[in-house]
């Protein structure tokens, strides 16, 4: 694989934000900036990614691909408006990022949890979508993971997360997570959405397909916002395998887990509030 120079990682919307002028909200976006390409990693949940990428200064026109690492709203939602404010697109996902998707707790309503619009309208609205189960080369030295096998016992996706199968409820294990990767002089950078497949899921199947073992930096959501301290712990024993120099979390990832994550690596430990920027060489 092609290595690529310099990478920026601008977070454009997270749920976090320490700087005047900027919104915070439950939902992640970054712009990915590489050998002149600019991608928009997932679009955050609708009202933040504009306002927000006027405030940081970043322009979005010459955006010239939206990746979206799985369906759920909290990723999906700035779609509509940045469709309309670029114009046409190419969309990069895995096809189940369509699916009906819901959260379901009991004693409570179920309430819908994915992608806002219908792919028929987010077409009309300028998406080309590029929908595809596995791998997807993105350019020289970057590329999309596609579905992540579920290996590990510890990490499992919640019990809420449910689909619908005729009449009745069905676990929703979100079999369209996945990651976007890019290989550079330092080794592997891995940009998550949620990480609904877990982690050390994603990280080890990023190392099988590329043949590589180092992973430079991971940058994203973990979704150990509410796993058990066996969990969490499990996780940062497995990270150990990779090597890993610098690791960005935020979103999903709880408090438990990012003081974990925070003892574990010290000074290359870093939150993602929103205006965060990430140069990598
Ligand atoms: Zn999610
Ligand atoms: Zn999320």
């Amino acid at each position: 694989m092609t290595e690529i120079g310099s990478v920026t990682i601008t977070v454009l919307v997270e749920n976090t934000t320490e700087r005047r002028g900027l919104l915070a909200e439950h939902g992640f976006a970054v712009l990915v900036e590489a050998r002149g390409r600019k991608i928009l990693f997932d679009t955050g949940a609708g009202r933040a990614l504009l306002p927000n990428a006027e405030a940081l200064g970043v322009d979005l026109a010459s955006v010239s691909a939206v990746v979206l690492s799985h369906g759920h709203y909290d990723h999906t939602g700035g779609l509509k408006a940045f469709l309309e404010a670029h114009g046409p697109v190419d969309v990069y996902a895995h096809p189940d990022v369509f699916r009906e998707r819901y959260s379901v707790k009991a004693g409570e309503e179920p309430r819908s949890t994915g992608i806002p619009w219908k792919r028929r309208e987010l077409e009309s609205w300028g998406a080309r979508f590029n929908l595809e189960r596995t791998m997807v080369m993105l350019g020289p030295g970057m590329f999309l993971t596609g579905a992540i096998p579920r290996l590990t016992e510890y990490e499992k996706t919640p019990e809420e997360f449910k689909t619908r199968s005729g009449s009745s409820w069905e676990r929703d294990i979100v079999p369209d997570d996945q990651a976007l990767v890019i290989h550079t002089a330092r080794g592997l950078v891995v940009l998550l959405g949620c990480a609904h497949a877990g982690l050390i899921n994603t990280l080890r199947h990023v190392r099988l397909v590329t043949g590589m073992t180092k992973i430079h930096a991971v940058f994203g959501g973990t979704h150990l916002r509410g796993a058990s301290t066996e969990r969490i712990n499990r996780t940062i024993e497995a990270l150990g395998e990779f090597g890993v120099d610098l690791i960005g979390v935020g979103h999903c990832t709880g408090f438990e887990a990012c003081t974990a994550l925070y003892r574990e690596f010290g000074k290359r430990f870093h939150c993602m509030p929103v205006g965060t920027v990430f140069s990598l060489e």
